[in-house]
């Protein structure tokens, strides 16, 4: 079973789908982390994220180890540990830089799809990100859009704002403008053909689980004649 759960930043997707796969026994694709990996390793080649080819290029020649074990989560960039660095705020400013350029889109799409294949005999994946039900996983037998109002979003953050590693004016960047570049390559703010829409403003996580949960077991009784 492939279970694709789309949505905005901020709207809780990560949690959720780590946590839909953890209840079921699914692996786990974290797509965003693919974008955020090229995007580390362009600025760590000082390239500038304006030359499409020749972050293209990154794209394709980059190694990238990303664990689908939703209990044990890695990310290694031509084998240096990048899971703390890919989430740094000055990163998560230009990634939407990298993700527009459709030349990646294709390299990264194409390694999603190979890692999508790969966990098929294993049962089945939860894959996160923008695009998994539009172009990534379309076949997918759950369709997700989770959603949650603006203000909400930004309270989610909140934690890191009271922490200290980003800052007020950050977080709206993250949120509002990422968003908006974002949705110019992606469809994630209404739901796409046989998608279930999730609004989780007022659902606790746990809530957010189990009706994902409760959803997948419905479409698996559906796939078994
Ligand atoms: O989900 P996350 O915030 O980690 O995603 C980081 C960025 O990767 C997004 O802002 C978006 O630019 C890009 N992305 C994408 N398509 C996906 C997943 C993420 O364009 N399927």
């Amino acid at each position: 079973m492939i279970i694709a759960v789309d949505g905005p930043s901020g709207s809780g997707k990560s949690s959720t789908a780590r946590g839909v796969a953890t209840r079921l026994g699914l692996r786990y694709l974290d797509t965003g982390a693919m974008y955020r990996a090229v995007t580390w390793s362009a600025v760590e080649r000082g390239l500038d994220l304006d030359d499409t080819e020749a972050v293209a290029e990154r794209a394709r020649e980059l190694r990238l180890e990303l664990s689908t074990d939703p209990a044990d989560q890695f990310v290694v960039a031509d084998g240096t540990d990048v899971a703390a660095a890919i989430r740094a705020p000055e990163l998560s400013a230009v990634v939407s830089k990298i993700a527009t350029n459709l030349q990646v889109r294709e390299e990264l799409i194409r390694r999603q799809r190979a890692i999508i294949d790969a966990a098929r005999p294993t049962g089945g994946i939860v894959v996160e990100g923008r695009d998994i039900a539009t172009v990534v996983a379309p076949q997918a037998e759950l369709k997700v859009l989770l959603t949650a109002d603006q203000n909400a979003r930004m309270a989610r953050r909140g934690a890191e704002l009271a922490a200290g590693s980003v800052t007020a004016e950050q977080l709206r960047d993250q949120i509002v403008r990422r968003d908006a570049d974002d949705a110019t390559v992606s469809e994630f703010q209404v739901a796409s053909d046989g998608a279930v829409t999730i609004d989780s403003t007022y659902l606790s996580l746990d809530e957010v689980i189990d009706a994902i949960s409760r959803l997948a077991k419905e479409a698996e009784t559906r796939e078994v004649p």
